[in-house]
């Protein structure tokens, strides 16, 4: 999918992923996205293969023969945040050789357990993989190969209406956050959003696990410095930066706090 995208000449294209291989996708989900002849690629962890709940390798086989795509979600779906080299290493060679052994192909995709990352998680991946997910929102682009955005989809944010909304979303030309270490560390109230064309216009939703946060947006030499009006809680930070003029722009990017 993600060779597919950057070199398709439709303006938009959606494609549709699934983490952790759960039973309810191969009894529920698959049979309908056969029906409608919709493309999935499912991000496995291996750990919990034929566990409770989840898929066994003989129903991921017959996914594999059925066209799912299948990609590496980690072995043990801990957060890559705040694993060291030699731990993530292992996660990735452990889950690597488990699908190699069982399905008899090696993913050149990733998805972050929990969408949650660091500078050396991305330095360290990158050497098995073409390109690397999160769990944020925002229009997929390659300027974020290690850490590209995907909108979710579930109960919470599940309806058509959001589906119709986020599809027509495209990417900005560039757009950058500083810091870009996706792990804070140490927890700041600041933050420079960077975007090529100009930041006029340009609006961000921001919000961890207590709320929407609220901020000061002041631009500077044609870049936006927001300032939270407080600290942002340990887990996750979520910035949606968005620009709407005759289509919508959004960039994403999530932190993960300590
Ligand atoms: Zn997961």
């Amino acid at each position: 999918m993600i060779y597919w995208i950057p070199n398709n000449k439709k303006k938009k294209t959606i494609t549709v992923t699934i983490d952790d291989a759960y039973l309810s996708f191969y009894e529920v989900g698959l049979p309908i996205f056969e029906k409608y002849q919709v493309p999935v690629t499912l991000f496995l962890n291996t750990e919990n293969v034929g566990g409770f709940n989840y898929m066994s390798w003989d129903q991921l086989r017959d996914s594999l023969r059925r066209g799912v795509e299948i990609q590496n979600h980690s072995h043990t779906h801990s957060s890559f945040a705040t694993l060291d080299e030699e731990a993530i290493m292992s996660e990735i060679e452990t889950s690597q050789n488990l699908i190699f052994t069982n399905l008899n192909i090696t993913p050149n995709l990733f998805a972050f357990p929990f969408g949650e990352s660091s500078d050396l998680a991305q330095k360290t991946i990158e050497r098995y993989f073409d390109a690397a997910f999160g769990q944020h929102s925002g229009a997929f682009s390659m300027n974020y190969q290690y850490y590209i955005p995907r909108f979710p989809l579930n109960e919470n944010y599940g309806s058509l209406e959001r589906l119709r909304d986020i599809s027509k979303s495209l990417p900005f030309e560039s757009a950058q956050l500083q810091p870009s270490n996706p792990t804070l560390n140490p927890p700041s109230t600041r933050f420079v959003l960077d975007v090529e064309g100009g930041v006029n216009g340009v609006n961000c939703f921001i919000a961890d696990f207590q709320g929407s946060i609220e901020k000061k947006m002041t631009v500077l030499e044609n870049k936006l410095l927001i300032e939270l009006s407080r600290m942002p809680v340990s887990g996750r930070l979520r910035f949606n930066c968005t620009k709407v003029d005759n289509d919508i722009f959004w960039y994403g990017h999530q932190y993960f706090l300590n």
